[in-house]
């Protein structure tokens, strides 16, 4: 039979992901740190929206931009943010939405973009997809933006600088410093910079920088790359599009408000490629969903900073509990944290270890070229993570 599956397609290679499915498909009631979205649930405020929304019509087709209202609320506030006006923005079907249309609007065959390694993995498959190059800065073992690494990987063929902070899968939050040397290359490189701020609200400060200190514990295996930057408290996100007009920024909804399949993000950034993305829209997702738009609206007025705390206090769990046996860099935000597995085993070994032990977490080579770390998402209750944290802990004795 003819094959009827394309070059494209096959140029994917998704395995790693699926061999985690295929193994948590066999246990039963796991304590689950594989899951990548918040353990609240959407606002009750903008359930009754969506509910209203519904009955009120609004079922058929927006504007590909997105509707009006939600538009320039967006704008307003991004604009007062990030300090001068960040122009049209549209709102796309999730970030993912975004990051496509972004990365199609961009990458010729054969054009690079560089990102650090951990990475979110649509990056390298979006950018595969396209006939673009991915080129992999390595960033262990203190997952932080190391500019001289960055530059070394820069070629003529290079356009785009994929920055992703808060990072899934490491938490970490670059500095402003951090940020500061990437526009720098970016500039002088003439480069777009991609910052996925999908984790934005999600920023625990912490005075207390990388690795767990003062625990007290001798035996504390812990990852202390501390420097003066990186231990700076962040009360906003240092976005690159402070600094630097050629960033196009994509926040959305999924995880700020629960809504992860509600499909709602949007872009801000240069016009002519926010103009491109806005055409492909037209083409493929066509507009992101009615009703979910008119939700998100109204859950831009509901107060989610307990949530935040809620989670910060949950990596203080995690984090405390962890670096008593394994090596970790402490997160300042989203709700991953990536600690290395222990005693030399690949991370493939040590999950399969853990996955016996009814623990789900998730390789480091699903998010890396390595395999020598594991992900876990603490967007859970408090007494799973400490739960989860004991489990693991006896396994790495
Ligand atoms: N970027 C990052 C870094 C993510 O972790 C995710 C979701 N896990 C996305 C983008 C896509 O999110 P969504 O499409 O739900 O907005």
């Amino acid at each position: 039979m003819r094959d009827f599956t394309s070059q494209r397609a096959h140029g994917v290679d998704a395995s790693g992901i699926r061999k985690v499915f295929d193994l948590a498909a066999k246990m039963k009631d796991p304590i689950n740190f594989s899951i990548g979205l918040p353990d609240f649930d959407v606002p009750d405020i903008a359930k009754e929206a969506a509910i209203e929304a519904i009955r009120g019509g609004n079922n058929r087709y927006t504007q590909t931009q997105g509707i009006a209202p939600l538009r320039e609320r967006l704008r307003k506030d991004l604009s007062a943010e990030i300090g001068r006006d960040v122009g049209d923005v549209l709102i796309t079907s999730g970030v993912s939405g975004g990051l496509f249309l972004a990365i199609l609007a961009t990458i010729d065959p054969g054009d690079e973009a560089i990102f650090l390694d951990p990475y979110f993995v649509m990056y390298k498959h979006l950018l595969t997809m396209a006939g673009g190059k991915p080129v992999i800065v390595d960033s262990y073992p203190d997952f932080r933006f190391h500019a001289d690494r960055v530059e070394k990987a820069l070629t003529p063929k290079t356009k785009l600088l994929i920055l992703n902070s808060p990072s899934n899968p490491t938490g970490v939050v670059m500095s402003r410093e951090e940020v500061a040397a990437a526009v720098e290359i970016a500039r002088r490189h003439n480069l777009l910079i991609v910052s996925d701020e999908i984790y934005e609200p999600f920023l625990y400060g912490e005075g207390s920088g990388f690795g767990v200190q003062g625990s007290g514990n001798p035996n504390s295996a812990i990852s202390n790359q501390t420097s003066a930057s990186s231990v700076e408290p962040h009360s906003a996100l240092p976005s690159p599009a402070k600094l630097y007009e050629n960033t196009l920024i994509l926040r959305g909804f999924s995880k700020s408000h629960a809504m992860t399949g509600w499909r709602l993000g949007y872009a801000a950034g240069p016009a002519e490629v926010v103009a491109q993305m806005t055409k492909l829209q037209q083409y493929t997702f066509v507009c992101a969903p009615s009703a979910f738009q008119y939700a998100a609206l109204k859950a831009l007025d509901v107060p989610m900073q307990s949530a935040v705390d809620a989670y910060r206090k949950k990596r203080d769990i995690i984090a405390d509990r962890l670096s008593k046996k394994f090596e970790i860099v402490k997160p300042q935000g989203a709700f991953y944290i990536f600690p290395k597995a222990p005693g030399g085993q690949t991370a493939s070994e040590f999950v399969a270890r853990a996955i016996e032990n009814n623990v789900l977490i998730i390789p480091g080579n699903v998010f890396s070229e390595r395999d020598t770390h594991f992900r876990i998402s603490y967007a859970t209750t408090d007494e799973k993570i400490e739960k989860g944290c004991e489990i693991l802990c006896k396994l790495a004795s």
